[in-house]
Formats: C-alpha cells, structure tokens, sequence
C-alpha cells in the first residue's frame, strides 16, 4: 500500500500552491474591506487577469480535455489543486473550465457555447432547482412546450449560482408531464438571457447570492436542445455528480488554514500567566479537528481515485460530500472559539469562513440526501463494507 504522491502530482500540486500563495493571498485584506461594504472581494476583470497569469503558470482547464486547450487533470490531481485554492477566501477559480455536461453539446451548439464559455467570453449558470423542489429534483414542474421548432419555457428557478452575471443558463425543463423527470420526461435547454428571461438577486448568508430565473413564455429553437429529449435529469444529475469530491476537496483547503491560524493563537494567546495551547480543553479542539481534517482528506482522495479508475464514485463521493462537509464545519467553529472574541470579529476571516461552509452542507445534495444514498446503497447490496478493499 503507497500513501503518496507521485512526483508529477507533488509538483503540480506545489506550483498551484506557489500561485496561490504568491499571487492570491496577497489580495486578502483588500478582499475582506470590500466585502464589508457589500462589494465583491475580486471584480470580474481582475478574476479574469489573475486566470490569465495562472494560464502563464500552467494552469489552465484543469478538467478541461487537452483538444479544448485544457489540461485534463486526473480527478485526483484535480481535487490536490481545488484544496490549494480552498487555502485562500478570495473567490478565485482557476480559468479554463465549462460544465461537465456542455460537452454532450453537438458542434453548432459547441462552438456557440463551450468554446466561449471555456474562453471565459461567457458565463454559464446551470438551474434545476425550484421553489418547490430541491432535494426532490425529480419533481420539478418547470414546462417547456413544444410549439412548431420552437419551445415555450415557463417557470421559475431558484437558488442559481452566477444567475445574476450569466449571460445564459443550462436549464431542465419537463417536456413530457406524463413520464415525469426520471423516466425522460426532462429535457435540459441552452438558453441566453437574450431570449428573454430574467434573475433576481437572493441575498444569503455568504458573500455574493444566487439568483432566481423567471422564465414568462420564453421562446427557444430546437436546435439549442443539450443532448437528447428526455435526457434532461440524466444530465442534471452528471452535473450535480462533479462537485461532490470538489465540494469537500475545497474544504479541505479551508480547514487546513483555519486551523493552522489557530495553532498559531493558541501558542501565542495568553491567559491567566500561560499560553492557552497549555490547556487541556483548548488542546483537544486541536487534536479533534486534525483528526477530522485527516479522515477528510482520504476519504476525498479516495473519491477522486475511484473517478479516476473509471468506476462509479457516486458512493464514495456522496461519504466524502457528507463528511468533509460537517469537518469543515466544525473545524472552523472550533477555530472561532480558539480565537474568542477575535474570532467573532470581522477583522479576521473566521466568521466569513463560519458563513461560507454552512453551505457546504446544503448544496449540491443536502447532508440528509447523502446520508439517503449512503444507506440505500448499502441496503441494496450495491456497495459493499470496506469499499474496494472488502
Ligand atoms: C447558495 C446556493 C447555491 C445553489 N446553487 C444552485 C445551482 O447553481 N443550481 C441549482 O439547480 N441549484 C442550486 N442550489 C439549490 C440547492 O441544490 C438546494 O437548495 C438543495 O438541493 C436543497 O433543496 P431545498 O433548498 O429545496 O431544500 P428541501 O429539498 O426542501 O429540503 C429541506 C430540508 O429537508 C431535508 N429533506 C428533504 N427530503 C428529505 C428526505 N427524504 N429525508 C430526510 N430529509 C429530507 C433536506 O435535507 C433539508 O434539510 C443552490 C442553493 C444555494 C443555497
């Protein structure tokens, strides 16, 4: 059994954290002054420029197949480099990438959409979630009705990443009531804002929003299908699939700087004559949230392994969304207590990290819902205790 990296991995791995050290850190403090006064930490021009020196580095579409530009990192190497830029709170992304589910686009559609998007001319936003159905995604009552070559779309979205700045949408829609999302009653459409609808702003906890998508008799030709009728939920689901070992590989990140500021307090931070490290209780939130951070990383590592060995991650990936998830979570509220009243202060960037998880174990599949795949599976036989060494 070999725990380590390969070399390549290392070194690929040691330049993203090199980039993001000397490149985006920097950007901290500004970051944090602007957010407090309800602008975004990092303009879109400057995520832009700062994509464009990491595409100097060698950073560049890490999921991105090589006949798109891209480097088509292995999911393990992919989720190394997504815990480096979990490392810092600025919202940098490395540049390059397009949703996994574009590239079921056929050439015409290809050309007016993927290749912009990975360029970064175009912003994508991807919604099946509605007022009432979240979780239950197959209930979702968002109508698309065919009429000559067109369709007519109506309905709302809700709780849209990037639905405000997205100049078009993936969208599910149900073409066929009568089979329902799951049995190919769903077909997902490309549609640009152009055509007509129209987002509102969804303030939340966290920094930036999602938005809602209104859609009032929005007319779409058939040729901006993506893949087939009624292969709508299918797709959603391969794209909800993809973040469920980034999710917890960008926690990761967060728990790993946390908690290093927070050693750091605790051996300088004096009460009643002595270092606070020196109690027993301050000692075991330390040693929990190493503990927890550890467990973490192999079980996300082991996700991503099982992508890369062509086999279905679903299971191991929802245990490392469900874990990874509730240790960041934990691991950052035992950072804050550490750092007492500091911690709750905006000076540091505790609190915004203690805003920012809490999401973690919503999107993208609730705590509940892993915990749902989890257990199905092992009550069906499909996974086995002890994973692919039993
Ligand atoms: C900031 C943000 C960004 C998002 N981005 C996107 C996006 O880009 N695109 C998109 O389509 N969606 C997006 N979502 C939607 C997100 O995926 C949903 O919010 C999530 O799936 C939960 O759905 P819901 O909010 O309707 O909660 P519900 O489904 O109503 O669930 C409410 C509660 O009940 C629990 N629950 C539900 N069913 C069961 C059950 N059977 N057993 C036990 N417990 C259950 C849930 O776990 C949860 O705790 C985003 C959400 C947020 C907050």
């Amino acid at each position: 059994m070999d725990f380590s990296l390969s070399d390549e991995e290392r070194a690929i791995r040691d330049t993203a954290r090199q980039f993001i050290t000397r490149e985006v850190m920097p950007l901290e403090q500004e970051a944090l002054r602007r957010e407090r006064a309800h602008r975004p930490g990092l303009e879109p021009g400057e995520l832009r420029e700062l994509q464009l020196k990491a595409k100097k580095f060698g950073f560049w579409g890490l999921s991105t197949p090589a006949e798109y530009g891209g480097m088509d990192l292995s999911a393990v190497l992919q989720s190394l480099i997504v815990t480096e830029v979990g490392r810092t709170f600025v919202q940098f992304r490395f540049g390059g990438e397009a949703d996994n589910i574009l590239y079921h686009a056929n050439d015409e559609q290809k050309r007016e959409y993927l290749l912009p998007t990975i360029e970064g001319d175009r912003i994508s936003c991807f919604a099946i979630t509605e007022p009432g159905a979240g979780s239950d995604a197959a209930n979702i009552k968002f109508s698309a009705r065919r009429d000559g070559d067109d369709w007519i779309l109506n309905g709302e979205k809700t709780f849209i990443t990037n639905g405000n700045d997205a100049d078009f949408v993936i969208v599910v829609a149900v073409t066929d009531p009568e089979k329902g999302a799951r049995g190919g009653g769903a077909t997902a459409f490309l549609v640009d804002r152009a055509m007509g609808w129209r987002s509102e702003f969804i303030q939340t906890m966290g920094e930036g929003g999602p938005a809602s998508l209104i859609f009032e008799d929005v007319r779409v030709p058939h040729r901006n299908i993506l893949g087939e009728v009624g292969q709508g939920f299918e797709l959603g689901m391969t794209w909800i699939g993809k973040g469920r070992y980034l999710i917890p590989s960008n926690a990761l990140g967060i728990a790993e700087r946390a908690l290093t500021m927070a050693i750091e307090y605790a051996n300088t931070r004096e009460t009643f004559g002595r270092r606070i490290g020196e109690n027993q209780a301050i000692q075991w939130m330390l040693a929990d949230s190493e503990v927890e951070l550890e467990a973490a990383r192999w079980l996300v590592l082991r996700a991503a392994w099982t992508v890369d060995q062509g086999e279905d991650p679903r299971h191991s990936s929802s245990m490392a969304k469900l874990y990874g998830a509730g240790m960041v979570n934990r691991v950052v509220d035992r950072v804050l207590q550490i750092h007492g009243g500091m911690g709750y202060t905006r000076e540091l960037p505790i609190e915004r990290w203690y805003r920012q998880v809490r999401l973690m174990r919503i999107y993208e599949g609730t705590d509940e819902m892993q915990r749902l795949i989890i257990a199905r599976d092992l009550l069906r036989g499909y996974a086995r205790i002890g994973g692919h060494l039993a």
